[in-house]
């Protein structure tokens, strides 16, 4: 009864005028009964019935035959996303509400999968938002393809969906439905060049990890936190990391970690590249880490992932820049050995990067030509705006360097338009070089670098007899902890002086970056 007041006077006229042109059609063709029905029963209604009562009884017949009131549109309108026509938010919390109570009843389980799409707000920087909304459209179109009639696909809102699944027997079935979501969208993608993306899922069911619809969002959220801090790709579920008593990323952590990141109490470890044949120190990859005042050292496979999710990764990869820099700016042997440092895209297509660069060897007294940049291989190389800023950093005289090779989506056709002067082999085929295939592949990539001209470096060597088969595939330099960890500069220091059996002549680090503005 509630909808009454909201039928519009337009629509008693045109519902009178379309049933009276059913009836006249009936009364033209007798073979059509069910008009007549309808004819008869609308005049019996408008002499019998009152008005309020007679217009309750044409909306229930109007929307039989298909019609929609306006309230029924703005119902709609409330309870779907508008860019993907899946249930919102507000209508998922109603479901769940329900599918809890249907199980409290039943002793059946509810799993809820938080997914969220890896790496979007990339491809909405890069791309645009066309093309991030178009990828919204192709994954929710996917993900409703492996589902059951009966489960619901929800936009929670941005690139975060949420997939409910009621009257579950077991609790391991949400696993198989995470594993078929992921499967369904790299199918669907695998066509489209343009479009990629991987999804990163977390699972929490009811009542196993919750008892409320409130606390089983909390735990599918957590599970999926964990599942990015995982290296995304993957899904993780909520009661086995509450076993093994991984993942557990509180918000003290993430207020510390922002904090941390404020204070610039980020560190800078400097791992060495060696020649492959001489072993010599030839370059040294600054890179981040964190120590956290309650548990220590925190794995860069959490905090990354975190920088990203709070929007915080061009602040933290800034800097790294900033302090590697400075670090090396007071290095004695700088004209032998080059920086090696990571840079994010967010970085690279922000307007102020290459200025702000300029600024900072130029204030530090560095040779850019010592400067490499670590850019990981992705779809964002494919870029006008990418190559632009590569062409600009490579004419400064930078070298730009492809991180984590074989892994990522870059074309070869581009990469060969690129100022790009070395591809670091990724340590995942580094590690198979024992097997035939492994090896392989490795050579397949590195006969592949050479007829490109480039520089070959392979990350992840753990011992002597990995590094002696890269040297004779024709691997340029090595890195690895066969050589050497992670370290802070003074330790690194000791490191290259016996490598590279260079005189002790340490500078103090005297922070130059103090000077800086
Ligand atoms: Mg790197």
């Amino acid at each position: 009864m509630k909808d009454k007041p909201y039928i519009e006077p337009t629509i008693r006229t045109i519902a009178g005028a379309f049933l009276i042109i059913c009836g006249a059609v009936a009364l033209a063709r007798p073979d059509l009964k069910i008009f007549w029905i309808a004819f008869l029963f609308f005049i019996a209604v408008n002499l019998f019935q009152s008005g309020l009562t007679r217009f309750c009884l044409m909306e229930k017949i109007l929307k039989r035959a298909g019609f929609r009131s306006e309230m029924d549109e703005i119902r709609d309108l409330a309870l779907q996303d508008g860019l993907t026509n899946l249930p919102n938010r507000v209508l998922l919390e109603d479901r769940v509400e329900i599918a809890i109570a249907q199980a409290k009843r039943n002793h059946k389980k509810v799993a809820m999968l938080f997914i969220d799409l890896d790496n979007f707000k990339q491809i909405n920087d890069i791309q645009g938002h066309k093309t991030g909304d178009q990828l919204l459209i192709e994954v929710s179109q996917a993900l409703q393809l492996k589902m059951r009639t009966y489960d619901t696909l929800a936009r929670w809102g941005g690139d975060e969906f949420v997939v409910l699944l009621p009257d579950l027997e077991n609790a391991d079935d949400a696993g198989v439905v995470a594993e078929k979501l992921m499967q369904g969208v790299n199918e669907r993608l695998e066509s489209n060049q343009n479009l990629h993306t991987t999804l990163s899922i977390g699972i929490a069911v009811y009542p196993d990890d919750a008892d409320t619809t409130e606390k089983l969002f909390m735990q599918a959220d957590k599970a999926l936190f964990h599942s990015k801090a995982e290296g995304r790709n993957n899904f993780q579920v909520f009661s086995e990391m509450q076993e093994s008593g991984r993942g557990f990323v509180d918000t003290d952590l993430t207020s510390r970690f922002t904090t941390a990141l404020k204070n610039q109490l980020l560190q800078v470890h400097f791992q060495p590249i060696v020649d492959a044949s001489s072993h010599q120190t030839v370059c040294v990859e600054a890179l981040a880490r964190w120590h956290d005042t309650e548990n220590g050292w925190i794995s860069p496979g959490m905090f990354i992932p975190l920088a990203e999710n709070l929007g915080l990764i061009e602040e933290l990869g800034n800097q790294i820049l900033l302090e590697a820099a400075s670090h090396f700016a007071t290095c004695p042997w700088q004209d032998q050995i080059q920086l090696a440092i990571n840079i994010s895209n967010r970085q690279l297509f922000s307007r102020s990067f290459v200025p702000s660069l300029v600024d900072l060897i130029d204030e530090l007294e560095i040779d850019p030509h010592q400067i490499k940049f670590e850019i990981t291989e992705s779809s964002a190389l494919d870029t006008e705006k990418a190559r632009r800023t590569l062409k600009q950093l490579s004419y400064l005289g930078f070298t730009i360097s492809i991180d984590d090779f074989g892994t990522g989506f870059s074309s070869l056709s581009r990469l060969h338009e690129m100022p790009v002067k070395e591809l670091k082999i990724d340590m995942s085929f580094v590690q198979r070089i024992k097997t035939h295939k492994g090896r392989v592949m490795l050579n397949t990539i590195v006969n592949m670098g050479k007829a490109m001209n480039l520089k070959l470096v392979a990350e992840g060597v753990e011992d002597q007899e990995t590094a002696d088969i890269l040297r004779d595939m024709g691997v340029h330099y090595l890195q690895g902890f066969h050589f050497c960890r992670p370290k802070p500069d003074e330790d690194i220091r000791d490191y290259i002086m016996q490598s590279n059996g260079l005189d002790n002549i340490l500078l103090p680090f005297t922070s130059k970056r103090k000077n800086l503005a």
